[in-house]
């Protein structure tokens, strides 16, 4: 049994967050710009890599594996990879094994990730609008997603969404996405717009919809118990009573959750991200790849990366500026 890792705060790395593509079939405003330019594919790390890394971090500890992009299922050959991952769940070493998906390509992989054993997914949908949807994905198709959802809870699988909070856009919605997920039995989660990127037009200030007027507004139609659940990441969780639905907060910018922060992100050139809001990365390909026959090296570049994991972040949109405001954007570093 390896040392476990654990950071400079004492806190046990045990959920990473793998990116495996920069690329995705939509155009999220808040996300990217229309016009992205996306890696050459040389500079991504191949599938067996992926794998390599993946199975160096499970072997200190890692428990929980969360694919993500990008668009993680628009990576060519990718049930190769989560194929390959099935022999960690199967010895025990990973717990879960899962991904966050804009839901474009579930018909088609939903039995396969099932099989692979992917028992929940994430997966992110702003509004019920088709011509809504068309407006915020630029490139994305609601029937698509709505079959890539009917396939995820055929194949089986626990569906969470993931809503992200747009002040004039889906706050009208708040009460349909909240009975629309009751009477499909999924939780929702809403994300508050964080200061990502420089995605051209949008100004986020005007986007940004504090999630605490949002929980104000769902406290004025249902009775909320707060949960004391905490997943060691930025979500907070209540219940509805009278309904019995679980509603998640994530709020990186109103909350401090970093006390608990137990993950670290990889991007798909191998750049490990140890906070979500910092800039402070490390380049692990040279030790992947300068070493193919030994894991020491990137052992070691994993253990130096985390042993400078900063305490915490600072996003700011108090002072009516966007400060802390990251230049990379949530698709390189997998949100
Ligand atoms: N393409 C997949 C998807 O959309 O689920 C996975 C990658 S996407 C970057 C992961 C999550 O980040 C999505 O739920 C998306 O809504 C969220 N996201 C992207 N940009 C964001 C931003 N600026 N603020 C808050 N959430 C953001
Ligand atoms: Fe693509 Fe997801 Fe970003 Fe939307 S949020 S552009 S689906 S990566």
């Amino acid at each position: 049994m390896k040392t476990p890792l654990i950071d400079p705060f004492q806190r046990a790395i045990t959920y990473l967050r793998l990116s495996v593509t920069d690329r995705c079939d939509f155009r999220c405003v808040y996300c990217m710009s229309e016009n992205m330019t996306f890696l050459p594919k040389k500079e991504l790390l191949t599938l067996e890599e992926l794998d390599r890394m993946c199975s160096t971090f499970i072997g200190l500890g890692v428990e929980k594996l969360r694919i993500t992009g990008g668009e993680p299922l628009v990576r060519r050959g990718i049930m190769t990879f989560f194929n390959a991952m099935t022999r960690h769940l199967d010895s025990g070493a990973l717990k879960e094994l899962t991904l966050t998906t804009n839901g474009s390509q579930l018909e088609k992989y939903a039995a396969d990730l099932w099989a692979a054993g992917v028992r929940r997914i994430n997966i992110s949908l702003d509004t019920l609008n088709e011509a809504k949807f068309a407006d915020i994905t630029r490139w994305g198709r609601l029937p698509q997603v709505i079959r890539g959802i009917d396939a995820a809870q055929k194949a089986g699988m626990r569906v969470k969404i993931n809503t992200v909070a747009l002040k004039g856009f889906n706050d009208v919605e708040l009460f349909d996405l909240v009975e629309w997920c009751k009477s499909r039995d999924m939780d929702l989660t809403f994300i508050e717009v964080m200061p990502m990127g420089d995605i051209g037009n949008e100004d986020r200030l005007d986007q940004y919809w504090p999630l605490s007027d949002l929980r104000a507004q769902l406290a004025e139609r249902y009775t909320l118990t707060d949960l004391a659940e905490r997943s060691g990441g930025p979500a907070r969780y209540v219940r509805l009573e009278e309904t019995g639905q679980k509603i998640g907060f994530i709020t990186p910018l109103t909350h401090n959750f970093c006390e608990s922060c137990n993950r670290v992100r990889l991007t798909c050139t191998g750049e490990i991200y140890t906070c979500l809001g910092q800039e402070g990365m490390q380049d692990l390909r040279p030790a992947l790849r300068d070493h193919p026959g030994d894991d020491a090296p990137l052992e070691a570049a994993i253990r130096a990366a985390i042993g400078m994991k900063p305490k915490g972040h600072d996003f700011d949109y108090s002072r009516q500026e966007v400060s802390g405001k990251m230049s990379r954007h949530m698709s390189h570093t997998g949100g």
